[in-house]
Formats: structure tokens, C-alpha cells, sequence
């Protein structure tokens, strides 16, 4: 056998012993792209509508306070405030992805605050004049759970400071995937 013929055994040899590891590593790597793509891209979705008494059900009654009739939390209240983990903050009516942790902050408030939304399309806003001066409100694009407040004296690179509500979200960890989109028949 020639030396060169013998160098040809040994590479598909060894492209023999490869190839099933570069099938593995591709194959988590997809799965990898998919689930940052989930956080990373916005989801197309149908509202979810729920009349209140189902919603009274299916949430705490501290949650569906804030969510259902737009209560704030006590400040300090949630553990979420103290949270920096890496991960992805979603609805707590209807699992939504709403925040990432690469956007959270601490903006000594007592609540959870971001400096932007995950996705503009997840989320609507609206004039709140509850109090005196008027504020602009944010709930949920998908079931219409109230969030938070959004104010202009958040850090850099936005200036927003998103101030939620913890009982309002879940916090779902990057190591664990995301949950799918509850629908009527999960509530
Ligand atoms: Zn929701």
C-alpha cells in the first residue's frame, strides 16, 4: 500500500469516527438556534380571551388583581426583583415572552424593571390617569393582563424604565426551553 493510499484509509477512517459526532453537534446546535430563535424573534399569535370569572380560576388571587384589574404589587414583594439569572421573563396569564434578562435591571424601585421589551409586538401600551399625572400603561398584546408602567428615566441605551409587576411574569431560566403559548383549554 502506498503512503498515499494509506493516508486516505486513515482520513475516511477517521472522517468515519467524525462524522456521527459532527450529525450530534449539528443537531444540538439546531436545536440550540431554535429555541434563541423562539426568544428572539417575535411569535405570531391569536389573542386569548377569558371572561373573569375563568381567569379568577386559573390565577392567583394576588396575580389576577394585577393582571385582570390593574393593581400594583407591594414594592419589594416579588422575588423576581432580585432575579439576574440568565432567561426569559413571560406572562403569567398566558406565557407570552415579554423580557429577557439580557434587557433587566436594577432600578432600586422594589419592582422588576427593563430597560426595553422583548418584543414591541407583545406588548400595548396605554394613557393611565389613575393618578394625577398621566402615565403610560402596558399589558400584555396577547390576553390583555396589565404588566406595568413604562417611564423615560430608565438607563441607557433606551432611557425607558419598564416597571413591572413580578406576580405578573414568570421567570423561565435558559437552561429550561420555553413553555408553549397556554391556550383557552389549558386555563
Ligand atoms: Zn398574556
Amino acid at each position: 500500500m502506498t503512503g498515499k493510499a494509506m493516508s486516505r484509509r486513515r482520513l475516511l477512517a477517521s472522517a468515519g469516527l467524525a462524522l456521527p459526532m459532527v450529525w450530534i453537534a449539528g443537531r444540538s446546535g439546531q436545536a440550540l438556534a431554535a429555541s434563541i430563535a423562539a426568544a428572539s424573534e417575535p411569535l405570531s399569535f391569536d389573542a386569548l380571551e377569558l371572561s373573569d370569572s375563568r381567569w379568577r380560576e386559573a390565577l392567583s388571587p394576588q396575580a389576577f388583581r394585577v393582571l385582570r384589574d390593574e393593581g400594583t404589587e407591594p414594592a419589594g414583594s416579588s422575588p423576581l426583583d432580585s432575579v439576574y439569572d440568565p432567561g426569559t421573563y413571560i406572562c403569567a396569564g398566558c406565557f407570552l415572552p415579554l423580557f429577557s434578562s439580557e434587557h433587566k435591571f436594577d432600578s432600586g424601585t422594589g419592582w422588576p424593571s427593563f430597560w426595553r421589551p422583548l418584543h414591541e409586538a407583545h406588548i400595548d401600551t396605554k394613557r393611565d390617569f389613575k393618578l394625577i399625572w398621566p402615565r403610560t400603561e402596558y399589558h400584555c398584546a396577547r390576553c390583555n393582563g396589565h404588566q406595568g408602567h413604562v417611564f423615560d428615566d430608565g438607563p441607557e441605551p433606551t432611557g425607558q424604565r419598564w416597571c413591572n409587576n413580578g406576580v405578573a411574569l414568570k421567570f423561565i431560566p435558559d437552561t429550561e426551553p420555553l413553555p408553549a403559548l397556554r391556550s383557552a383549554s389549558d386555563l
